[in-house]
């Protein structure tokens, strides 16, 4: 019988296993724009993101594999983040020393633009602060959750995956 992979036992995965399954995006693609990176490692019959997929850089032979996309044919959209019901699909874009990235926001209260957030790490640590650069309303997205892009330390591009917002008064 096969081992049961860490990311399964611990209930998140870390980049080191993401990306021993999926390719990692070149930092030249990084940083030439935003592309979607898909962190969904189990085979389960699911398939939005490649059908919304206008560019059809999402490949996945049948509904059971993994999604795997081609980052030259990603053009940044963001359609693949707002439809996936499992909140499986990031984007990232390098800004200099900083990364942007753009991801499903479930929490409340919504964050607003511009306003500085805790960065909260996959398994819901705080890391440090960010900067909220958009935030797309559940009614603008193609599913039904909020998506947000917050500006993040670049050392920090694969650790941040959600934020949470704190307002004192
Ligand atoms: S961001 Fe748009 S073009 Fe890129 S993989 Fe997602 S849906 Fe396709
Ligand atoms: S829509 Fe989300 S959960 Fe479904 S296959 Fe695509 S990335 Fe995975």
């Amino acid at each position: 019988m096969s081992e049961i992979p860490a990311y399964l036992k611990n209930g998140y995965i870390t980049p080191e296993e993401l990306f021993s399954i999926i390719p990692k995006p070149s930092e030249e693609r990084l940083r030439k724009g935003p592309v979607a990176v898909p962190e969904c490692p189990q085979e389960i019959p699911c398939a939005p993101c490649r059908e919304i997929c206008p560019t059809g850089a999402i490949s996945m032979p049948t509904p059971n594999d993994l999604p795997i996309v081609d980052y030259d044919k990603c053009i940044g959209c963001s359609l693949c983040v707002q439809i996936c019901p499992g909140l499986a699909f990031f984007m990232v874009h390098y800004v200099g020393d900083k990364a942007r990235i753009t991801m499903p926001h479930e929490l409340l209260p919504i964050p607003e633009r511009g306003e500085e957030v805790v960065l909260l790490n996959r398994v819901g640590e705080p890391v440090g602060k960010g900067k909220v650069i958009t935030v797309v309303p559940r009614e603008k997205t193609k599913g039904d959750t909020p998506i947000i892009t917050v500006e993040v330390p670049i050392e920090l591009a694969w650790e941040v995956r959600a934020v949470r917002v704190e307002r004192r008064g």
